[in-house]
């Protein structure tokens, strides 16, 4: 569904951001990613939202692969996932209900259908009563929950979430935690970034810690195990294969010489 191969992003002035990182994240799985300031998290997610273009390696996101792009590919792409940010990114000039709105019509959706999907979602959130409310009129976790909703219009196949518990104290931290947990347990995939070693420890969800711009273990990776065993096999064929020129050489130096 998402995959990242030897994937690396380096910025002009700022350098390598990403060095030679592969990853792959299944349908409906739920991944933590996390790391000091500055180690690539939003990097990654930003290529996963084609955002960002990889300097060297590939990105393919259903089906989409950003080292063959073509025309629409980037906004078929956007409106199978969804984006939310620490910084909550609402229109300020908008009440909840709108900003819902606004993100359904760009989509194209028929406008006698808009108000009713707003208030199935802002519902889904637990924001039923806010709807009328400007952002600055919410708590930071009620704008997050709008976020959330605005998100969720077209029922992405997976939620990118970079720190969007960040700005948020413990309660809030912790509703919009459930919320994201409720969501993936509906079917849709959550890459979360995060520094919150609290939610890390609370739950058992994969986690991949970066530093540097590189994987530097990965909880969740069943491929890991794959790769070990593989490579045991190779091993043991080698072996057999030195043992058996070995068990050859024996042989030959055995036998007596006979003319041909
Ligand atoms: P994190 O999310 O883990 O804090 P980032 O992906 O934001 O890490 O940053 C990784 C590195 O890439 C940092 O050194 C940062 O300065 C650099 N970087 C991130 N975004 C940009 C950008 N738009 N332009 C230049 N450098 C960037």
């Amino acid at each position: 569904m998402i995959r990242l191969t030897h994937v690396t992003k380096e910025y002009p002035r700022t350098g390598r951001a990403l060095d030679d990182v592969s990853l792959h994240v299944a349908k409906g799985e739920f991944v933590f990613l996390t790391g000091p300031s500055g180690s690539g998290k939003s990097t990654m997610l930003k290529l996963i939202f084609m955002e960002e273009r990889p300097t060297a390696g590939e990105v393919r996101v259903s089906g989409i692969n950003s080292a063959t792009l073509h025309r629409g590919d980037i906004a078929r792409l956007r409106r199978k996932l969804g984006v939310v940010f620490q910084d909550f990114r609402l229109l300020d000039d908008r009440t909840a209900h709108a900003n819902v709105a606004f993100a359904l019509e760009v989509t194209g959706a028929a406008e006698p259908t808009v108000p009713a999907k707003v208030s199935r979602l802002l519902t889904h959130v637990g924001l039923a009563s806010k709807g009328l409310a400007f952002p600055k009129e919410l708590s930071g976790g009620e704008q997050q929950r709008v976020a959330i909703a605005r998100a969720l219009v077209n029922d992405p196949f997976v939620l990118l979430a970079d720190e969007p518990t960040g700005n948020l104290d413990d309660r809030a931290t912790r509703g919009v935690f459930q919320l994201l947990r409720e969501i993936n347990a509906a079917g849709t995939a959550v890459v979360m970034a995060t520094h919150n070693l609290e939610l890390l420890r609370r739950s058992d969800f994969r986690t991949i810690d970066m530093l540097h711009g590189r994987i530097v273990s990965d909880t969740g990776d069943s491929g890991a195990a794959e790769r070990a065993a593989a490579r045991l096999a190779e091993d043991d064929a080698a072996a057999r294969e030195i043992a058996d020129a070995r068990e050859g050489e024996r042989t030959t130096a055995a036998r007596p010489w006979t003319p041909a």
